[in-house]
């Protein structure tokens, strides 16, 4: 039964005007993310004191850093890194630069990422972080200074074999190499080259993975194919939409595309298309590039956005903020199944439509690990001071992915639980045996 409320918050019934005021409001980001996690504590009856811990995050570091803008004028930015869990190895998680970072968002994502790399066995824990401003309002000069002074603020709170930052949204390998070459310069001389592991998603010359910027569109497809299979569906000729065309949407797209399926419908921060007769992806990729956006695509029509969430297709793919399927939303989906490239992007309300609806869904914590199982690459060919071929990268990558869809499944289907839940559950499972054998210090 979903009644936990795993933030702490009195749950006792709404009478005062407050608690009806707090009754009627959507529940934030964290919250989703809480109930989420109760739902799979609930099915395998996770152990009381670890409820309480894996509940918030170990750490929550917000620092305030100024820096000169182009002018030479100084402006104040706040940044986030959130330490959820480190049982499993060291932190691990994206670095977001959004104007609408905050507190209980990064919260969230970092518990996702716990449970994202536990059931995708990959021997790390879950952090996450960002800084809250728009980059698409700052120059490249800008850009490098505000990343530079915000991998100094944080100092030695981040590390290769402490916490391990990779992109996330408004930042990219060069976001990276600026982390890692000012983290690099900020130790000591002679272990240099060992900090390179500081950050994943690095470009390739810069020491990055071969794969890794298509990392997370790739796994997504992977899923998608398991998911076809399992279901007899044809992805030759299957219709997709897809909100947002940055670095998950674009690479998931292109992908799908050559495997014979139809773009029609795209969704970003500046509007939305529509093409029944199909969007070429990469053609849109590089007009996104010189335009900032899909707005204005010459090959498409543009729509409001109740016709995009409401066109006819095969595969919705959100791979853009969280909370987008919902109450609002969710019923006017017209698909079999949707493949979350973003982190967070159904809401409970969303997610019960959805089921209703028989629409299918490839969990985040399944369908977007492709970044971080080839940042994980990524790590340990830093370590060991190699450059694997993609081939190599693409043949392990299926197979840990597979791995856990195959998993998914079955605990999805032995506990009658939804996708989701059973994702969840297979990471805990596997957290709370590892808190079980070491308890708690002292
Ligand atoms: P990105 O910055 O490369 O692209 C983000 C896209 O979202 C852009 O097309 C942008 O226009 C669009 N967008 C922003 N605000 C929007 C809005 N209000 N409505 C519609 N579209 C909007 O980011 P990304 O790296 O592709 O990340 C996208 C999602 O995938 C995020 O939820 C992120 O956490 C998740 N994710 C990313 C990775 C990764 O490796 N980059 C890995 C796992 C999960």
């Amino acid at each position: 039964m979903d009644t936990d409320n795993r933030d702490g918050a009195p749950a006792a019934p709404a009478k005062s005007p407050s608690r009806a005021r707090k009754a009627n409001r959507k529940p934030s980001v964290f919250e989703v993310a809480g109930k989420q996690f109760g739902r799979a504590a609930d099915a395998l009856g996770l152990d009381e004191h670890l409820r309480t811990i894996l509940s918030q995050p170990k750490n929550e570091l917000i620092v305030n850093f100024p820096v000169r803008m182009d002018d030479g004028t100084f402006q104040l930015f706040k940044g986030y890194r959130i330490q959820h869990s480190n049982i499993m190895g060291p932190y691990k998680g994206g670095m977001r630069y959004h104007p609408e970072v905050h507190l209980d968002e990064v919260k969230a994502l970092a518990a996702w990422m716990t449970w994202k790399s536990a059931l995708l066995e990959i021997p790390f824990g879950g952090a996450k972080g960002g800084i809250k401003f728009d980059p698409t309002r700052h120059s490249r000069g800008e850009l490098e200074r505000i990343t530079r002074r915000f991998t100094h603020a944080l100092g030695s709170n981040i590390g290769p074999e402490h916490d391990i930052p990779a992109p996330d949204m408004g930042t990219n390998s060069q976001t990276m190499v600026w982390m890692m070459d000012t983290f690099m310069n900020s130790g000591s001389r002679e272990r240099k080259n060992a900090q390179r592991g500081v950050v994943t998603g690095k470009s390739v010359t810069s020491g990055g993975s071969r794969g890794r910027s298509k990392a997370t569109g790739q796994g997504l497809v992977y899923m998608v194919q398991e998911w076809s299979e399992e279901n007899a569906f044809n992805l030759d000729g299957a219709r997709v939409s897809v909100q947002g065309f940055g670095k998950v949407g674009a690479a998931a797209a292109q992908i799908l595309n050559r495997l014979g399926c139809i773009l029609v419908a795209v969704q970003d921060h500046t509007g939305a298309i529509i093409n029944p007769e199909g969007i070429h992806p990469k053609r849109l990729k590089e007009y996104i590039g010189r335009t900032g956006g899909v707005a204005g695509y010459p090959a498409g029509d543009a729509v409001d956005k109740e016709t995009f969430f409401g066109a006819e297709v095969d595969i919705f793919i959100p791979a853009a903020l969280e909370m987008q399927i919902t109450a609002e939303t969710a019923p006017l989906l017209k698909c079999r199944l949707v493949a979350e490239g973003a982190n967070g992007p159904t809401d409970l309300e969303g997610e019960r439509i959805l089921a209703e609806k028989g629409i299918h869904v490839l969990p985040d914590i399944l369908a977007n690990a492709g970044g971080v199982t080839v940042s994980y690459f990524e790590w340990l060919q830093n370590r060991r001071a190699e450059q694997w071929t993609l081939e190599d990268v693409d043949t392990r990558l299926h197979r840990q992915m597979v791995r856990a869809y195959r998993t998914m499944r079955r605990l999805s289907n032995e506990h009658r639980i939804s996708n989701r839940t059973a994702a969840y559950l297979h990471g805990l499972m596997r957290i709370q045996e590892v808190y079980r054998e070491r308890g708690i210090f002292p």
